[in-house]
Protein backbone atom coordinates (compact mmCIF):
# COMPACT_ATOMS: atom_id res chain seq x y z
CA UNK A 1 0.00 0.00 0.00
CA UNK A 2 1.30 3.72 -0.74
CA UNK A 3 1.84 6.48 1.44
CA UNK A 4 -1.04 7.96 2.64
CA UNK A 5 0.42 11.37 1.55
CA UNK A 6 1.02 11.60 -2.14
CA UNK A 7 4.91 10.47 -2.58
CA UNK A 8 7.12 13.30 -1.52
CA UNK A 9 4.17 15.43 -0.02
CA UNK A 10 4.36 14.76 3.95
CA UNK A 11 6.83 16.88 4.54
CA UNK A 12 5.95 17.00 8.20
CA UNK A 13 3.47 19.76 8.75
CA UNK A 14 0.44 18.02 7.73
CA UNK A 15 -1.33 15.49 10.29
CA UNK A 16 -0.24 11.54 9.39
CA UNK A 17 -2.88 9.01 9.01
CA UNK A 18 -2.35 5.09 8.46
CA UNK A 19 -2.01 4.29 4.52
CA UNK A 20 -4.82 2.13 4.79
CA UNK A 21 -7.25 4.68 4.94
CA UNK A 22 -6.33 5.64 1.40
CA UNK A 23 -8.24 3.02 0.03
CA UNK A 24 -11.30 3.39 2.31
CA UNK A 25 -14.64 4.58 0.22
CA UNK A 26 -17.07 6.69 2.21
CA UNK A 27 -20.23 4.95 2.74
CA UNK A 28 -23.19 6.28 0.67
CA UNK A 29 -26.45 6.39 3.25
CA UNK A 30 -29.51 5.77 0.74
CA UNK A 31 -30.55 9.31 0.37
CA UNK A 32 -33.41 11.22 1.98
CA UNK A 33 -36.52 11.47 0.19
CA UNK A 34 -36.76 14.69 -2.30
CA UNK A 35 -38.72 17.62 -0.83
CA UNK A 36 -40.74 18.74 -3.64
CA UNK A 37 -43.90 21.55 -3.51
CA UNK A 38 -47.43 20.00 -3.88
CA UNK A 39 -46.36 16.18 -4.20
CA UNK A 40 -45.48 13.76 -1.45
CA UNK A 41 -41.76 12.26 -0.67
CA UNK A 42 -40.90 8.77 0.24
CA UNK A 43 -37.93 7.35 1.03
CA UNK A 44 -37.19 3.97 -0.49
CA UNK A 45 -33.26 4.10 -0.45
CA UNK A 46 -32.37 2.49 2.89
CA UNK A 47 -34.04 -0.71 3.31
CA UNK A 48 -36.06 0.74 6.29
CA UNK A 49 -39.43 -0.25 7.65
CA UNK A 50 -41.81 2.29 6.19
CA UNK A 51 -44.10 1.39 9.89
CA UNK A 52 -43.95 3.18 12.85
CA UNK A 53 -42.88 2.17 16.65
CA UNK A 54 -45.49 -0.25 18.28
CA UNK A 55 -46.88 1.82 20.55
CA UNK A 56 -45.76 -0.74 22.92
CA UNK A 57 -42.47 -0.49 21.75
CA UNK A 58 -42.37 3.34 22.08
CA UNK A 59 -44.00 3.22 25.41
CA UNK A 60 -41.02 1.48 27.10
CA UNK A 61 -38.41 3.88 25.27
CA UNK A 62 -40.12 6.86 26.64
CA UNK A 63 -40.08 5.09 29.97
CA UNK A 64 -36.36 4.72 29.54
CA UNK A 65 -35.43 7.75 28.77
CA UNK A 66 -35.65 9.02 32.41
CA UNK A 67 -32.81 6.65 32.99
CA UNK A 68 -30.47 8.16 30.47
CA UNK A 69 -28.20 9.62 33.31
CA UNK A 70 -27.03 6.04 33.55
CA UNK A 71 -24.81 3.98 31.39
CA UNK A 72 -25.99 1.36 29.35
CA UNK A 73 -25.62 -2.53 31.04
CA UNK A 74 -22.37 -3.17 29.26
CA UNK A 75 -22.90 -6.68 29.18
CA UNK A 76 -26.55 -6.36 27.37
CA UNK A 77 -27.20 -9.16 29.73
CA UNK A 78 -30.91 -8.69 29.74
CA UNK A 79 -31.20 -8.73 25.71
CA UNK A 80 -28.89 -11.76 25.15
CA UNK A 81 -31.10 -13.68 27.76
CA UNK A 82 -34.22 -13.06 25.52
CA UNK A 83 -32.27 -13.69 22.05
CA UNK A 84 -30.65 -17.10 23.74
CA UNK A 85 -34.66 -18.33 25.01
CA UNK A 86 -36.14 -16.62 21.39
CA UNK A 87 -33.42 -18.62 19.31
CA UNK A 88 -32.95 -22.21 21.63
CA UNK A 89 -29.02 -21.09 22.15
CA UNK A 90 -27.01 -20.44 25.31
CA UNK A 91 -26.53 -16.50 26.03
CA UNK A 92 -23.31 -17.37 25.81
CA UNK A 93 -23.54 -17.70 22.19
CA UNK A 94 -25.32 -14.22 21.96
CA UNK A 95 -23.11 -10.87 21.05
CA UNK A 96 -25.42 -7.93 20.75
CA UNK A 97 -23.86 -4.86 19.12
CA UNK A 98 -24.23 -1.50 18.32
CA UNK A 99 -26.10 -2.20 14.72
CA UNK A 100 -25.15 -5.52 12.72
CA UNK A 101 -23.14 -3.40 11.03
CA UNK A 102 -20.77 -3.37 13.95
CA UNK A 103 -20.49 -6.40 14.85
CA UNK A 104 -19.62 -7.48 11.25
CA UNK A 105 -16.93 -4.98 12.10
CA UNK A 106 -16.27 -6.71 15.45
CA UNK A 107 -15.95 -9.94 12.93
CA UNK A 108 -13.43 -8.84 10.99
CA UNK A 109 -11.78 -7.18 13.76
CA UNK A 110 -11.15 -10.04 15.90
CA UNK A 111 -10.06 -12.46 12.40
CA UNK A 112 -8.22 -10.26 9.77
CA UNK A 113 -5.18 -7.58 9.92
CA UNK A 114 -2.69 -6.26 7.20
CA UNK A 115 -1.59 -9.43 5.01
CA UNK A 116 -4.83 -11.24 5.44
CA UNK A 117 -8.03 -11.81 2.51
CA UNK A 118 -11.57 -11.73 3.85
CA UNK A 119 -14.22 -13.35 0.95
CA UNK A 120 -17.46 -11.88 -0.48
CA UNK A 121 -20.00 -11.90 -3.47
CA UNK A 122 -20.04 -8.64 -5.36
CA UNK A 123 -21.89 -6.31 -5.55
CA UNK A 124 -23.52 -7.14 -1.79
CA UNK A 125 -23.62 -5.14 1.17
CA UNK A 126 -21.82 -1.74 0.63
CA UNK A 127 -20.27 -2.10 4.55
CA UNK A 128 -17.84 -5.44 3.64
CA UNK A 129 -15.18 -3.80 1.55
CA UNK A 130 -14.99 -0.83 3.58
CA UNK A 131 -14.75 -2.98 7.40
CA UNK A 132 -12.09 -4.82 5.58
CA UNK A 133 -9.89 -2.15 4.19
CA UNK A 134 -10.26 -0.03 7.93
CA UNK A 135 -8.56 -3.29 9.64
CA UNK A 136 -6.15 -3.23 7.00
CA UNK A 137 -6.90 -6.93 5.34
CA UNK A 138 -7.32 -7.46 1.83
CA UNK A 139 -10.86 -7.47 0.20
CA UNK A 140 -11.31 -10.89 -2.40
CA UNK A 141 -14.51 -9.70 -4.09
CA UNK A 142 -16.17 -12.44 -6.28
CA UNK A 143 -18.91 -11.55 -9.09
CA UNK A 144 -22.21 -12.39 -8.93
CA UNK A 145 -23.94 -14.85 -11.36
CA UNK A 146 -25.54 -13.86 -14.11
CA UNK A 147 -28.69 -14.40 -12.18
CA UNK A 148 -27.54 -11.94 -9.77
CA UNK A 149 -27.12 -15.04 -6.66
CA UNK A 150 -23.82 -15.75 -4.84
CA UNK A 151 -21.44 -17.79 -7.30
CA UNK A 152 -20.50 -20.20 -4.02
CA UNK A 153 -18.12 -22.41 -5.82
CA UNK A 154 -15.90 -19.37 -6.93
CA UNK A 155 -16.18 -17.95 -3.91
CA UNK A 156 -14.79 -21.59 -2.59
CA UNK A 157 -12.25 -21.33 -5.11
CA UNK A 158 -11.39 -18.06 -4.22
CA UNK A 159 -10.42 -18.93 -0.75
CA UNK A 160 -6.43 -19.34 0.28
CA UNK A 161 -3.69 -20.27 2.93
CA UNK A 162 -4.53 -15.80 3.44
CA UNK A 163 -8.33 -15.73 3.87
CA UNK A 164 -9.76 -15.59 7.63
CA UNK A 165 -13.29 -14.28 7.22
CA UNK A 166 -15.90 -14.90 4.64
CA UNK A 167 -19.29 -13.00 4.49
CA UNK A 168 -22.20 -14.87 2.57
CA UNK A 169 -25.65 -12.41 2.77
CA UNK A 170 -28.33 -14.40 2.39
CA UNK A 171 -30.37 -12.67 1.07
CA UNK A 172 -28.23 -10.59 -0.76
CA UNK A 173 -28.32 -6.89 -0.61
CA UNK A 174 -28.59 -5.29 -2.93
CA UNK A 175 -29.98 -8.31 -5.43
CA UNK A 176 -32.54 -9.76 -2.96
CA UNK A 177 -31.37 -13.70 -4.46
CA UNK A 178 -31.15 -15.78 -1.98
CA UNK A 179 -28.72 -19.47 -1.56
CA UNK A 180 -30.35 -22.33 -0.72
CA UNK A 181 -29.69 -24.71 1.86
CA UNK A 182 -28.16 -27.61 -0.42
CA UNK A 183 -25.67 -25.25 -2.24
CA UNK A 184 -25.05 -23.46 1.15
CA UNK A 185 -24.35 -26.77 3.24
CA UNK A 186 -22.27 -27.85 -0.14
CA UNK A 187 -20.37 -24.43 0.43
CA UNK A 188 -19.94 -24.63 3.62
CA UNK A 189 -17.99 -28.02 3.89
CA UNK A 190 -15.51 -26.76 1.36
CA UNK A 191 -14.49 -24.17 3.92
CA UNK A 192 -11.24 -25.11 5.88
CA UNK A 193 -12.84 -25.32 9.50
CA UNK A 194 -10.28 -22.61 10.31
CA UNK A 195 -12.15 -19.98 8.61
CA UNK A 196 -14.82 -18.03 9.80
CA UNK A 197 -18.10 -18.06 7.95
CA UNK A 198 -20.98 -15.00 8.51
CA UNK A 199 -24.22 -15.74 7.30
CA UNK A 200 -25.23 -12.24 6.95
CA UNK A 201 -29.06 -12.84 7.53
CA UNK A 202 -30.15 -9.16 7.95
CA UNK A 203 -33.50 -9.92 5.98
CA UNK A 204 -34.26 -13.33 7.04
CA UNK A 205 -37.91 -12.49 8.50
CA UNK A 206 -39.02 -11.54 4.81
CA UNK A 207 -38.01 -14.84 3.46
CA UNK A 208 -40.67 -17.30 1.98
CA UNK A 209 -38.91 -20.03 -0.19
CA UNK A 210 -38.73 -22.49 2.23
CA UNK A 211 -35.51 -24.12 0.79
CA UNK A 212 -33.64 -21.28 2.09
CA UNK A 213 -32.06 -22.46 5.10
CA UNK A 214 -32.33 -20.58 8.68
CA UNK A 215 -29.02 -19.89 9.27
CA UNK A 216 -29.30 -20.66 13.50
CA UNK A 217 -30.21 -24.84 12.56
CA UNK A 218 -26.20 -24.36 10.58
CA UNK A 219 -24.43 -22.78 12.82
CA UNK A 220 -25.53 -25.42 15.45
CA UNK A 221 -23.11 -27.88 14.01
CA UNK A 222 -20.28 -25.72 12.95
CA UNK A 223 -18.11 -23.53 15.10
CA UNK A 224 -16.64 -21.50 12.56
CA UNK A 225 -20.34 -20.45 11.44
CA UNK A 226 -21.96 -16.73 12.83
CA UNK A 227 -25.03 -16.22 12.18
CA UNK A 228 -25.72 -12.01 11.65
CA UNK A 229 -29.00 -10.77 12.20
CA UNK A 230 -30.35 -7.09 13.30
CA UNK A 231 -32.91 -5.02 14.75
CA UNK A 232 -33.24 -2.83 11.66
CA UNK A 233 -35.24 -3.68 8.98
CA UNK A 234 -38.07 -6.61 10.41
CA UNK A 235 -38.36 -4.93 13.43
CA UNK A 236 -38.38 -1.56 12.64
CA UNK A 237 -35.70 -0.09 15.70
CA UNK A 238 -33.04 1.24 12.49
CA UNK A 239 -32.77 4.65 14.15
CA UNK A 240 -31.65 2.59 17.44
CA UNK A 241 -28.90 0.73 15.98
CA UNK A 242 -29.12 -2.94 17.49
CA UNK A 243 -27.83 -6.19 16.43
CA UNK A 244 -26.84 -9.41 17.06
CA UNK A 245 -24.56 -12.44 15.72
CA UNK A 246 -24.73 -16.36 17.71
CA UNK A 247 -21.48 -17.82 17.05
CA UNK A 248 -19.96 -20.91 19.91
CA UNK A 249 -18.68 -19.98 22.54
CA UNK A 250 -15.04 -19.77 21.36
CA UNK A 251 -15.82 -17.35 18.56
CA UNK A 252 -18.23 -14.87 20.80
CA UNK A 253 -15.51 -14.55 23.23
CA UNK A 254 -13.42 -13.31 20.61
CA UNK A 255 -15.99 -10.98 19.19
CA UNK A 256 -16.66 -9.53 22.71
CA UNK A 257 -13.25 -8.44 22.71
CA UNK A 258 -13.72 -6.34 19.85
CA UNK A 259 -16.83 -4.87 21.01
CA UNK A 260 -16.71 -1.23 22.82
CA UNK A 261 -17.75 -1.15 25.92
CA UNK A 262 -21.32 0.60 26.32
CA UNK A 263 -21.82 0.63 22.58
CA UNK A 264 -25.35 -0.16 22.67
CA UNK A 265 -27.25 2.11 24.41
CA UNK A 266 -30.30 1.79 26.73
CA UNK A 267 -33.04 2.39 24.44
CA UNK A 268 -31.78 0.48 22.38
CA UNK A 269 -31.44 -2.69 24.78
CA UNK A 270 -35.11 -2.03 25.93
CA UNK A 271 -36.78 -1.59 22.80
CA UNK A 272 -34.77 -4.64 21.00
CA UNK A 273 -36.29 -6.55 24.60
CA UNK A 274 -40.19 -5.37 23.59
CA UNK A 275 -39.52 -6.04 20.12
CA UNK A 276 -38.92 -9.78 20.74
CA UNK A 277 -41.96 -9.96 23.13
CA UNK A 278 -44.12 -8.16 20.65
CA UNK A 279 -42.54 -10.45 17.63
CA UNK A 280 -46.17 -12.04 16.41
CA UNK A 281 -47.35 -8.54 16.04
CA UNK A 282 -44.14 -7.02 14.21
CA UNK A 283 -44.43 -10.14 11.87
CA UNK A 284 -48.18 -8.97 10.70
CA UNK A 285 -46.40 -5.90 9.59
CA UNK A 286 -43.83 -7.96 7.84
CA UNK A 287 -46.30 -10.53 6.23
CA UNK A 288 -47.85 -7.05 4.60
CA UNK A 289 -44.56 -5.81 3.30
CA UNK A 290 -44.01 -9.87 1.65
CA UNK A 291 -47.30 -9.32 0.36
CA UNK A 292 -46.40 -5.38 -1.19
CA UNK A 293 -43.24 -7.47 -2.57
CA UNK A 294 -45.17 -9.69 -4.43
CA UNK A 295 -47.42 -7.03 -5.78
CA UNK A 296 -44.40 -5.11 -7.03
CA UNK A 297 -41.97 -7.98 -9.14
CA UNK A 298 -45.66 -9.41 -10.24
CA UNK A 299 -46.23 -6.38 -11.75
CA UNK A 300 -42.64 -5.44 -12.89
CA UNK A 301 -42.83 -8.61 -14.65
CA UNK A 302 -46.90 -7.65 -16.00
CA UNK A 303 -44.57 -4.47 -17.28
CA UNK A 304 -41.51 -6.64 -19.36
CA UNK A 305 -38.59 -6.31 -16.89
CA UNK A 306 -36.31 -8.84 -16.59
CA UNK A 307 -36.37 -9.37 -12.62
CA UNK A 308 -34.68 -11.94 -10.53
CA UNK A 309 -37.59 -13.33 -7.25
CA UNK A 310 -36.58 -11.27 -3.78
CA UNK A 311 -37.06 -12.42 -0.70
CA UNK A 312 -35.79 -8.97 1.13
CA UNK A 313 -37.99 -5.97 1.84
CA UNK A 314 -36.19 -4.79 -1.70
CA UNK A 315 -36.54 -5.51 -5.39
CA UNK A 316 -33.10 -4.90 -7.66
CA UNK A 317 -33.79 -3.52 -11.48
CA UNK A 318 -30.16 -4.15 -13.92
CA UNK A 319 -30.64 -1.06 -15.24
CA UNK A 320 -26.23 -0.30 -16.66
CA UNK A 321 -26.07 2.82 -18.11
CA UNK A 322 -29.69 4.18 -17.72
CA UNK A 323 -29.35 3.69 -13.17
CA UNK A 324 -29.11 7.30 -13.05
CA UNK A 325 -31.68 8.49 -15.80
CA UNK A 326 -34.11 5.85 -13.60
CA UNK A 327 -33.35 7.45 -10.38
CA UNK A 328 -33.61 10.76 -11.25
CA UNK A 329 -37.24 9.97 -12.71
CA UNK A 330 -38.34 8.30 -9.69
CA UNK A 331 -37.20 11.14 -7.68
CA UNK A 332 -38.57 13.58 -9.76
CA UNK A 333 -42.22 11.48 -9.32
CA UNK A 334 -41.72 11.73 -4.97
CA UNK A 335 -39.49 8.57 -4.50
CA UNK A 336 -36.40 8.12 -3.38
CA UNK A 337 -34.21 5.01 -4.46
CA UNK A 338 -30.92 3.92 -4.14
CA UNK A 339 -28.70 3.64 -7.86
CA UNK A 340 -25.77 2.03 -8.08
CA UNK A 341 -23.75 3.91 -10.63
CA UNK A 342 -23.53 2.09 -13.89
CA UNK A 343 -24.61 -1.09 -12.09
CA UNK A 344 -28.86 -0.89 -10.75
CA UNK A 345 -31.26 0.39 -8.86
CA UNK A 346 -32.33 -0.94 -5.44
CA UNK A 347 -35.78 0.24 -4.43
CA UNK A 348 -37.05 -0.82 -0.46
CA UNK A 349 -40.53 -1.90 0.04
CA UNK A 350 -42.31 0.69 1.48
CA UNK A 351 -45.53 2.60 2.21
CA UNK A 352 -48.00 0.97 -0.58
CA UNK A 353 -48.64 4.36 -2.06
CA UNK A 354 -45.14 4.88 -2.81
CA UNK A 355 -44.41 1.36 -4.11
CA UNK A 356 -46.98 2.31 -6.26
CA UNK A 357 -45.53 5.54 -7.51
CA UNK A 358 -42.11 3.69 -7.93
CA UNK A 359 -44.25 1.01 -10.26
CA UNK A 360 -46.11 3.75 -12.50
CA UNK A 361 -41.90 5.55 -12.90
CA UNK A 362 -40.82 1.86 -14.14
CA UNK A 363 -44.29 1.85 -16.55
CA UNK A 364 -43.53 5.18 -18.09
CA UNK A 365 -39.54 3.82 -18.07
CA UNK A 366 -39.99 0.76 -19.86
CA UNK A 367 -42.23 2.68 -22.75
CA UNK A 368 -39.65 5.24 -23.36
C1 LIG B 1 -29.08 -3.40 6.66
C2 LIG B 1 -28.05 -4.47 6.66
C3 LIG B 1 -27.29 -4.79 7.80
C4 LIG B 1 -27.37 -4.10 9.04
O1 LIG B 1 -27.75 -3.20 9.54
P1 LIG B 1 -27.69 -2.59 10.99
O2 LIG B 1 -28.66 -1.50 10.89
O3 LIG B 1 -26.28 -2.16 11.21
O4 LIG B 1 -28.08 -3.68 11.93
C5 LIG B 1 -26.40 -5.81 7.75
N1 LIG B 1 -26.22 -6.53 6.64
C6 LIG B 1 -26.92 -6.26 5.54
C7 LIG B 1 -26.70 -7.09 4.36
C8 LIG B 1 -27.83 -5.23 5.51
O5 LIG B 1 -28.48 -4.97 4.39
Amino acid sequence: MTEHNAPGTDDGTTPRFRAALAAVPAYKAGRPPAVAEGIPAYKLSSNENPYPPLPSVHKVVADAVGEINRYPDPANAELAETLAERFGVPASHIVVGNGSVTVAQQLVNATAGEGDEVVFAWRSFEAYPMLVLLAGATPVMVPLLADESHDLDAMAAAITERTRLVFVCNPNNPTGTVIHRAELERFLDRVPRHVVVVLDEAYREFIRDERVPDGVELYRERPNVVVLRTFSKAYGLAGLRVGFAIAHEAAADELRKTGMPFAVNRLAQVAAIASVGAEAELLERVEALVRERTRVLETLIGQGWTVFDSQANFVWLRLGERTGEFAAMCEAAGVTVRPFEGEGCRITIGETEANTIFLEQAARFMEK
